[in-house]
């Protein structure tokens, strides 16, 4: 399978391991991965971030109930809002999830919002796992065509040791541990050039629950609820 879609199954795979109940994808997108997780029946709450509101809205219908669903209900309700915001901003709308996913997300961040990016998610959103995804560069000389980054949105693209450094520092400094892997794997004998994707996975250390979480931390709505959209 192509590599976005080992990556999401590589979501859904935790997902299924972890039993979320309520899973926020920052740098949602088009809603693919979304779409692919309204099937896991331990999900109760589903949302979705992206600066981009236009490419949220162009598939955001794939999320509405299908007549199947309606045909053979699944076991408890699900709930899925799509917000228009930044993942550099605190808006209360993340607070209380379970699983925060960033697919591909960070290497789009200027160097000012990835600097927030941690306080934001880990410090604010604190959920008790974050999977985050990004390009790993040692593995660039492996594929046709790619000069400098594999997308012309890419503001970085980090080797093992950068992508790792940062996570590193990352958890010690908001409570997390985390454990790398990825999906793509290098040709046999090339071991040392890691996986296409580099993955990293927190687990925060110290679980709270997120009603006293949520009550010390009054912020302000600043995200636009783009789904389910008033009419
Ligand atoms: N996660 C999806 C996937 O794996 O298929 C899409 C990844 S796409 C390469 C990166 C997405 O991040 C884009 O949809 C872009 O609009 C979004 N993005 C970039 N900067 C952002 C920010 N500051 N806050 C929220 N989303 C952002």
């Amino acid at each position: 399978p192509p590599l976005y879609r080992q990556r999401y199954q590589f979501v859904k795979d935790l997902v299924g391991k972890y039993k979320p109940k309520k899973v926020a994808d920052l740098g949602c997108a088009d809603c693919k991965l979304l779409c692919m997780l309204k099937f896991c029946g331990c999900i109760e709450v589903l949302a979705g971030v992206d600066i981009c509101g236009s490419v949220m809205k162009e598939k955001m219908h794939r999320l509405s109930p299908l007549p199947v669903d309606y045909l053979q209900p699944r076991e408890g309700s699900l709930t899925v809002t799509l917000h228009h915001g930044s993942v550099a901003h605190k808006d209360p709308c993340m607070l209380g999830f379970d699983l925060v996913t960033c697919i591909e997300l960070i290497e789009h961040l200027e160097e000012s919002e990835l600097k927030k990016f941690p306080e934001v998610v880990f410090g604010f959103m604190a959920p008790s796992r974050v999977v985050i995804s990004t390009p790993n560069s040692e593995f660039n000389p492996l594929l046709p065509g790619v000069k400098l980054f594999r997308n012309q949105d890419h503001k970085f693209e980090w080797t093992q040791l950068q992508f790792q450094s940062w996570a590193l520092e990352t958890a010690k400094c908001y409570g997390y541990s985390v454990e790398f892997t990825g999906v793509g794997h290098p040709p046999r004998g090339m071991e040392n050039v890691g996986f296409c994707t580099q993955i990293g996975v927190f687990v925060k250390k110290y679980p709270q629950t997120s009603v006293s979480t949520q009550s010390e931390k009054p912020t302000e709505a600043v995200f636009k609820a783009v789904y389910p959209s008033l009419k």
